[in-house]
């Protein structure tokens, strides 16, 4: 018995680790010449450094995430602040605080002023009830009523940069899981993580490196193109090298992007694509901190949402940026540069180089009515399975959903291999 896993994005590297580890023979298909999908990282000529596509900001509640990185040996690869430490700069006012959850369920912060965002009071914070609680239907914007400092610099930034869809737009129940699994939990939960180096080098490589080491087959440059379908079977992948047999008691992942999915399977649906991410990564003429050391600042009042500090790169993410990435690049790096100027401080500092990065198919529009459209592990065929940060993992489109959604793929082949061996 095989398992043939199309698309080596975090998905299908996490369906892929969790089947090679437990012994299953496992083939890898992907597109692309690399592995990583929308969480990649490449060398930029024009930076003379290597650069990821976008920041990716994970948190230490993020379990499966953390459970993967365990199982390829690469939790010391991501870094952070040492304390669950969010600083943010308005940009629009100058006015700088520090958004210190304290350890434990119980949030003592928001009864410290100096642990919470200027002008809010304890009761303002009530309002993450008011989420947990939301329905199917509703939205971000109906649950929180916006126009409080609260709903400008934390249900904003937050929503935006959890849903990749402004809250006017976004499903406020996709807030809940964000809420019950890291802030929620207290500090050590909510410890912001980026890649040490690069995303390649954390959550990449190591996945390729152990893949290997079992035996798994990895076929880069193989896009699937078509199925060909017996009864309620996949038959064969119509590959770039060529027809797949795929043989009476192999299974099939399908771990590629919706839009993808959908061209491969008739009558399936998906959710919609959502709006751009845009990143610029500033090649900065010194170090903005000590070598290792990663500092990650939340800007409101301007264009830039994110800057990533990391030694001589500033790099900022704009999430959302479905109008923003229609600009072309030399505007948008440059109208996100005095946002990065003031972050650090140094307002009269000249624009350095620059690459800017428009991810147009960044995750689904995460609205009330594409949760209704994500399809399960589970399909009508009796030997494909589903994963992908896509499907209904009741989770956001990150990485956590997508490694979330690779786990439940190979627990759902796993269970399909023991109920054949008990039937046998
Ligand atoms: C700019 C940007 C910033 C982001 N920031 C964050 C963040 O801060 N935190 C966070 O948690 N998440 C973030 N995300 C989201 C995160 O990157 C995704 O949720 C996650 O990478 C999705 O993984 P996936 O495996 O589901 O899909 P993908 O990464 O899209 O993987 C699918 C793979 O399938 C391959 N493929 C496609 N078609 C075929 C085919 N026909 N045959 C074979 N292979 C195929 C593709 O090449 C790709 O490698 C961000 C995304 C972007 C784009």
């Amino acid at each position: 018995m095989r398992v043939h896993i199309i698309g080596a994005g975090l998905a299908g590297l996490a369906a892929a680790v969790h089947l090679a580890k437990s012994g299953t023979k496992v083939r890898l298909y992907e597109a692309a010449p690399r592995a990583g999908g929308r969480c990649r990282s490449y060398h930029d000529a024009q930076l003379g450094c290597t650069i990821d596509n976008g920041n990716h900001l994970l948190m230490s509640g993020n379990q499966s995430a953390m459970a993967y990185l365990d199982a390829i040996g690469a939790r010391d690869r991501l870094a952070g602040p040492a304390s669950a430490d969010y600083p943010f700069l308005d940009v629009a006012t100058g006015a700088r605080w520090n958004l210190r959850p304290s350890r434990g369920r119980i949030p003592w912060w928001i009864l410290d002023a100096e642990r919470r965002v200027p002008g809010t009071t304890p009761a303002s914070y009530l309002s993450a009830l008011r989420l947990l609680q939301a329905q199917a239907h509703e939205i971000v914007a109906d649950v929180i009523a916006p126009g409080t400092p609260l709903y400008r610099n934390f249900w904003e930034p937050l929503t935006v940069a959890a849903l990749n869809t402004v809250p006017e737009h976004a499903a406020a129940a996709l807030m809940r899981p964000v809420l019950l699994e890291t802030f929620l939990k207290g500090a050590d939960a909510c410890k912001p993580l980026i890649a040490r180096t690069n995303l390649a080098d954390a959550l990449v490589d190591p996945a390729l490196a152990l893949l290997d080491a079992a035996g798994a087959e990895i076929r880069f440059g193989c896009r699937i193109r078509a199925f060909t379908f017996a009864a309620d079977r996949i038959e064969t992948l119509e590959s770039d090298d060529g027809p797949v047999p795929v043989e009476a008691d192999d299974i099939v992942i399908l771990a590629a992007p919706a839009w993808v999915a959908e061209t491969l399977i008739p009558g399936l649906t998906v959710p919609p694509p959502g709006e751009a991410i845009v990143n610029v990564h500033y090649r900065l003429p010194a170090l903005a901190t000590r070598p290792g050391d990663i500092k990650i600042v939340g800007i409101v009042g301007g264009l830039a949402q994110w800057v990533f500090l990391h030694g001589e790169l500033a790099s900022v993410t704009i999430s959302a940026a479905g109008a923003i990435a229609e600009e072309s690049a030399e505007s948008i790096a440059t109208r996100c540069w005095n946002d990065v100027a003031l972050t650090l401080d140094e307002p009269a500092m000249p624009e350095p180089a620059a690459r800017v990065i428009k991810e147009k198919r960044a995750t689904f529009a995460q609205t009330p009515q594409a949760l209704t459209l994500r399809p399960g592990t589970a399909t009508r065929l009796a030997n494909l399975l589903l994963a992908g940060d896509w499907t209904a993992t009741g989770l956001p489109a990150t990485i956590e959903g997508a490694v979330r959604s690779g786990e439940r793929a190979a627990d759902a082949v796993k269970r399909m291999t023991a109920r054949r061996t008990k039937a046998a």
